[in-house]
């Protein structure tokens, strides 16, 4: 019988994976010659707990692709990183998103905060700090409402060079933040070394913390550490008002998740800020 064997059935979808990838990245390229036909940002708010208070919100990249559908950054990402596509790819994001900040303050809401997820590969660049200056400049944003979002292995991978690029950043006034804290593999003692301003707390502490106390017990861990640092804390992936209360009772500050909102587009954020600043 003409039965495929285990590694034939393997190989099979190695490939379809692999062509997948490949196909991704022709389209993505073709994609970014005119991005804001393809690419899209949306915008999850971050609020403060004690008040509820939208402070600023998260960018998050959107790809409409022409014939898939919407493709998830968790699938082209990775692709977008392996082809050196991230680089023109993240400054077409930074530039969108500091647009975006500064048209709303144009629309009242002033003072909100735009958080950037910046790539390995794009922080390395020995030109990302200037990069991020021009955009500041031809935007209008205020660098200070400027935030990156940094991985832990973006900032391991070469930590020397990582502090001068993130002291070059604080002198223009952006903020710096650790994505996904706790989930990488940096040592604790770099931490002190860091001119960091925010540690990210990842959604897999903040799931169910009311109920699970090692969870809790990590996070109120990570919430010691920031304050004998001087770092804020932005919980990441609350869902439910019972996780909202825990954070808000062991101290934690800020949040963001499902439970206040998803990531928006634009104009539903907008539409978001004029009808309440709270969540
Ligand atoms: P991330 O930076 O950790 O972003 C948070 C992810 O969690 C987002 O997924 C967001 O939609 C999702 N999320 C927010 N609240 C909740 C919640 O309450 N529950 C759950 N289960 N999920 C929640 P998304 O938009 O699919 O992005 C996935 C990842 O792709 C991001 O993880 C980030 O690493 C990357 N990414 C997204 N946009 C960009 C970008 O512009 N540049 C770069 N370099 N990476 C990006
Ligand atoms: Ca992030
Ligand atoms: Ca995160
Ligand atoms: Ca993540």
């Amino acid at each position: 019988k003409d039965q495929k064997s285990g590694i034939a059935v393997f190989e099979a979808a190695m490939n379809q994976q692999a062509q997948l990838r490949l196909q991704l990245a022709t389209d993505l390229r073709l994609a970014l010659e005119a991005p804001h036909t393809q690419l899209e940002l949306h915008y999850q708010p971050q609020v403060r707990l004690e008040d509820g208070q939208v402070v600023g919100a998260e960018a998050l990249v959107r790809w409409r692709h022409p014939h898939l559908g919407l493709v998830p950054p968790g699938q082209f990402i990775p692709v977008a990183e392996s082809t050196g596509l991230i680089v023109p790819l993240g400054i077409w994001v930074l530039n969108e998103a500091c647009r975006q900040a500064a048209d709303w303050a144009a629309h009242g809401h002033s003072g909100l905060r735009v958080a950037v997820n910046v790539s390995a590969l794009q922080f390395a660049r020995p030109d990302f700090v200037d990069t991020v200056s021009a955009t500041l400049h031809a935007t209008g944003l205020p660098a200070d409402q400027l935030e990156v979002e940094l991985t832990e292995s973006a900032v391991m991978q070469d930590v020397h060079g990582a502090v001068e690029r993130m002291e070059r950043l604080r002198a223009l006034g952006v903020s710096v933040a650790v994505d996904d804290f706790g989930t990488g593999y940096s040592s604790l003692s770099y931490l002190q070394r860091l001119p960091l301003n925010v540690l990210k707390i990842d959604r897999a502490f903040v799931q169910g913390l009311e109920v699970n106390t090692t969870s809790r017990s990590v996070v109120q861990a990570i919430l010691g550490l920031a304050q004998h640092l001087n770092l804020n804390c932005v919980a990441e992936g609350v869902e439910t008002p019972e996780e909202r209360e825990a954070l808000r009772a062991i101290g934690c500050r800020y949040a963001q998740g499902f439970h206040f909102a998803r990531p928006l587009p634009a104009p539903a954020l907008l539409e978001l800020l004029s009808r309440t600043g709270h969540l």
